[in-house]
């Protein structure tokens, strides 16, 4: 798919923080960062330790909410972070679903933008000077592979990735996609004080990096493993006044850590195909 163009008007300084509407909440996102951030290669570790802002002390971790601290400052940025798709489909269709249902405008979507920003992140380390903010471009790659992991990231268009379906978690009214953005995280900590740094090695033979044609990123792929996993385990059981307990938590959780793991692992997959390939080219 082509890439485009995007004229950032931002800096990476420029935080206000809004309320988090869709994508992992702030831990998720930091628990696919650190994943992250330990599995890369040397080229790759020190790319993103120049790139990084000086302010993060090289935890790329401390970052990795950012576009979504920014979406309502750049409002195009918006439609990027998901990829909704047609009704009860359980599957992706780029030409189908990558578009942005506000304004029709085709190819904006969390699958196109990990493209565009693998792709502005190729120019580290050329000779020539990037026309693009190489920072940002790390920051929205390291988003946004968190976001198309979360099943609900590809869910249905009517109700908006489950943002309009209400239900009790267990005591208390959630939309669905919070749920998976948060609240079953939260949980997994008050309950078994989960070890997310130890999650990669509990269920690493359950990741796989189905990366072919020497692609560098195969967003695509993961919008389809989170349109098929929002079918079978997000909306399941989980209409409009459901009540999710013990049940959905102790079924789905183990479901969440996966996303979050292959999340992790794939971003240090991209990170490392993209800054050794550049590395290879300068040298
Ligand atoms: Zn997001």
């Amino acid at each position: 798919m082509g890439s485009y163009r995007i004229e950032i008007v931002v800096i990476v300084s420029l935080m206000v923080l809004v309320p988090n509407a869709k994508g992992w909440g702030k831990d998720g996102h930091a628990i696919v960062c650190k994943i992250g951030q330990g599995r890369l290669s040397s080229a790759a570790a020190e790319a993103v330790s120049k790139l990084l802002p000086r302010s993060a002390e090289n935890e790329l971790a401390s970052q990795c909410s950012w576009p979504d601290d920014v979406r309502k400052v750049i409002p195009w940025s918006s439609a990027l972070h998901f990829a909704d798709t047609a009704d009860s489909v359980c599957s992706y269709d780029h030409t189908r679903d990558c578009v942005d249902q506000r304004t029709g405008v085709k190819n904006r979507c969390v699958v196109a933008a990990i493209s565009n920003y693998t792709n502005q992140l190729l120019q580290y380390g050329t000779y020539t000077q990037s026309n693009y903010n190489l920072t940002e471009a790390l920051l929205f790659l390291s988003h946004f592979i968190g976001d198309i992991h979360q099943p609900l990231h590809c869910g249905f268009v009517s109700d908006l990735g489950g943002n309009t379906i209400n239900v009790l978690w267990y005591n208390t009214t959630q939309k669905l996609h919070r749920v998976w953005d948060d609240n079953i995280i939260e949980t997994e900590f008050e309950r078994f004080d989960e070890d997310f740094d130890g999650l990669v090695d509990a269920i690493q033979k359950n990741i796989t990096e189905h990366c072919s044609n020497n692609d560098i990123s195969c967003p695509a792929l993961y919008a389809s493993e989170s349109a098929e996993d929002s079918c079978k385990w997000a909306y399941k059981d989980a209409t409009e006044g459901s009540v999710l307990d013990d049940e959905y938590f102790l079924s789905r959780y183990p479901i969440v850590n996966l996303r979050l793991a292959q999340g992790g692992v794939r971003l240090a997959a991209t990170l490392n195909r993209i800054f050794n390939t550049k590395y290879a080219a300068v040298i």
